[in-house]
This record gives structure tokens, sequence and C-alpha cells, in this order.
């Protein structure tokens, strides 16, 4: 029995459905020779950084209490400053998202009577309770504690450079907020060069400045990072990509020295920083998650770009389109229907190692305007490094797609997904 009449019996998928994956992955033979090479870079970069700082077992040993001389932490963050090409960095099991991570980092820079400025539209949701545009007064957000916000939308998926030169010339700006990835909208995401372009236009008006940026997803799909290209401070979650599957939990920020103490001193506090903050036995994991995580990168971008040629083929709109450059791990496809999008997250579903059985439905997710319908069955709670996709059922039915911790298991999800697609098609 080959391949295809094993996930024909197997997973009770069509002929032409396996048949239609089989020549999608054909057409974007080049790019896999492309995202290949991006993720061995990133392998050796991190493999160097390994060596270089002589990692060995007594680094992962679990430390308790106050957490003094945590080596296994001390030698993990300079391996992160080293692999994102930053002075310093911050590796921590307690941050529980990227959400309180990247509070950390505006919290741990931002004074009273100071300016924050998003230059790439309105930063990610989460954040907005955060900085004080949402929520309730008295909460402790950034407003609450009187620091001011300005946003500058996107024009056309592009940064309104005219509009943040005005801004940046009228008054002191103290930082901007820069998101890499589109999240779960439909704009472009930046490569680390394209973020590097626009901290050198901000420096360029402004040299002090501090330039942020949310690097959710965008972790290892390009060969650098932004702050090898002179970003101040980026900041991501150990669940999405430099946890590489492996991390359970956790948070991290790079970049300058003086801004890293900074930070430090609000994710523990003032005085005590770094120095203390017991591991108790996460470090290996870390560890054994970085050094994984350029491969767990390559296989979700894989799977990425599998689902665009497929969806392509079939004539949905895709972004990004398979031979597109990819900066990040998010595929969106453009369904237009609402049966047809749910018929997919219910396939993506079964590509899941965990609650493959369960089929997701639409529901009234807290926060939201519309109902969600999500697929999701991860070792980790919510990991979206593993396979996962989240639709909101509004027009025009855009469904996003996201990770794989092997290849071959997302293919399966979406070859499933697709199968139910067609199986619609035909009714
Ligand atoms: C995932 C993500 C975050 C943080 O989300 P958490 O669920 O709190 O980890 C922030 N920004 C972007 C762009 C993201 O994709």
């Amino acid at each position: 029995m080959d391949k295809t009449e094993y996930v024909m019996e197997a997973f009770g998928v069509s002929r032409r459905s396996a048949e239609l994956v089989a020549e999608a992955e054909k057409a974007i033979s080049d790019k896999f020779k492309e995202l290949e090479e991006i993720s061995e870079i990133n392998q050796l970069k991190v493999m160097r950084a390994f060596s270089d700082n002589r990692v060995s077992e007594r680094h992962f040993m679990p430390t308790t209490g106050y957490g003094y001389d945590d080596d296994g932490r001390d030698t993990l963050d300079k391996i992160y400053a080293q692999v994102f090409g930053a002075e310093d960095a911050l590796v921590r099991h307690n941050w529980v998202n990227g959400s309180h991570t990247l509070a950390t980092m505006l919290y741990g820079v931002l004074r009273p009577g100071d300016t924050l400025l998003a230059i790439t539209g309105k930063p990610y949701d989460t954040l907005e309770e955060v900085i004080g545009i949402a929520g309730k007064e008295g909460n402790g957000s950034l407003k609450d504690f009187g620091i001011n916000y300005e946003q500058i939308d996107l024009v056309d998926g592009e940064v309104d450079y005219n509009s943040v030169k005005r801004s940046l010339q009228s008054k002191k700006i103290r930082a901007v907020m820069i998101q890499r990835s589109k999240g779960y909208g439909w704009r472009p995401t930046y490569s680390a060069e394209k973020i590097g372009e626009i901290v050198s236009f901000v420096k360029g008006i402004s040299p002090e400045t501090i330039c942020m940026v949310d690097n959710c997803y965008g972790e290892f799909a390009d060969i650098k990072e932004p702050t090898d290209f002179g970003a101040d401070l980026i900041a991501g979650s150990l669940i999405k990509n430099p946890g590489g599957g492996i991390a359970p939990t956790g948070g991290y920020i790079a970049g300058r020295r003086d801004l890293i103490e900074l930070c430090s001193y609000r994710m523990t506090c003032v005085g005590i920083g770094r120095e203390c903050g017991a591991t108790l036995g996460f470090n290996r994991q870390a560890y054994q998650g970085l050094f994984m995580a350029p491969h767990t990168v390559l296989q979700a971008m894989k799977a990425a770009t599998l689902c665009a040629s497929v969806f392509s083929i079939l004539g949905y709109e895709t972004d990004p389109k398979p031979n597109d450059g990819r900066h990040d791990i998010i595929q969106s496809v453009k369904f237009g229907d609402k049966d047809k999008m749910i018929a997919f997250i219910q396939g993506i579903q079964k590509g899941a190692p965990v609650d493959s059985f369960v089929v997701p439905e639409p529901w009234d997710m807290p926060g939201y305007q519309d109902q969600v319908i999500m697929a999701a069955g991860a070792f980790v709670q919510g990991s979206s490094i593993e396979l996962s996709a989240d639709a909101p059922l509004r027009e025009p039915y855009i469904a996003y797609m996201q990770g794989g911790l092997t290849y071959e298991s997302a293919k399966l999800g979406i070859t499933v997904a697709v199968d139910n697609i067609l199986k619609i098609v035909q009714a």
C-alpha cells in the first residue's frame, strides 16, 4: 500500500483529495528547498551559541527558592541574546504568555509622561487593555500611569512614513511599537530586514526613540531577527516558534543591555531584577525547545506553504501565496463561504495528535464580536507552534492556520480539510 492509499483507507479521504495534495506539494518543491536553507542556517546559529556557551547537563538542574546563581537560566539568556543578535536577553517560564511578556517590555521601559507610538496600526488585541485603549480605568493600564498612546495605521499594508515622520518631529516620542507578524489580520508580515529599515527611518529622525518589536510568530522564519537590524527590544512567546514545541510555557525579551535591565526590574521588582527566579526544572525543555526551534519552524513553514498551494489550486485567495516570501508561520485562506470555512477548520483538527476525534464548532468566545471556530489539539495547551487554526464567523470568511510539529501530521490535517471542502462542493 502506498501513502495515497493509506491516507484514503485510514482517514476516509477520496483519491481526488489525496492526489490534489500530492500535486500541490510538487508545485512548491523549490520553495521547500529555500525554507530548508533558512532552517539550516538558523540551526547552525543555535549550535554555535550552544557550543560557545558550553552547554552541558549541569545547565538543566532545577533550582528552587530564590534561584540565586542559576547558571542554566543565566546561560540560556546569553544563548538567546547570541542567536537573536542582541546584547542581552531574558528567558523565563514565569511569563504566562506572549501578551504578558510584551506588557513587561512596555512597563519596563515607559515612564509617566512618555508617549508610545504604534506605527504598524493597532497592536495585538490583548495589548489594548495594557495600553488603556480598552478595559476599565483604574486597572493599572499604561494610561492609568500617565503614559500617552498614539497610533498610525498602515496604508495599503505599508507604514505611513509621512505621518510617522510628522509625529516624530512634532513631539518627543519615547518609544515606537512595531508588530512583525500580521497576526490575525489581513496585512503583510514584515521581514526582519524590513523592520530594520523601519527602525533606521525612525532613528534617522529621532535617534533617542526606542524601537520595540512584537516578534511573535516571526522567530526563525528569516535568517535574521529584528535585533540583528537594530531594533532595541523584541519579545515573544515560548509556546510559539522559539520554544520549538517543547517549552511548556514562558516568554523572552531580547535587545539592548540597558533596556533589558529595566525590563528585568519589571519582571521581578526594582533592585532584584534578574538575580532571582528559580527555574524548577524548566531549563531542560527551554534548551531543547530552542535547539528544536529552527527545525520545528521549518515544519510549520512547510505546512503553511502546502496549505497555500492546495487552496490556490482550488481557486481560493491565500495570504501569503504559495511562492511568496514568508516571514512568519501564519497562513490565511479566504473562503468567502461559511460552510467551507467550517469544513476547513474541522478537517485541520484531524491533523492534531490530541483531540483529533473532536469536531470543533463555532462558539461565542469572550471578548470577540463574532462567533469563532478553532481547531486545536496540542500537547501544550494553546500552543500555536503546534497545528492550529482559527476563524471568526464573519465575511469574507478568512481562516488562519499555523503550526505543525511535524510536516507529515499537518499535511494530514490539510488533506482532510481539502476533502471536507470537496465533499461540500460536490454535494
Ligand atoms: C500570539 C501573539 C501575541 C501574544 O499572544 P499570547 O496569546 O498572549 O501569547 C502577541 N502578538 C502577536 C502578533 C501574536 O501573534
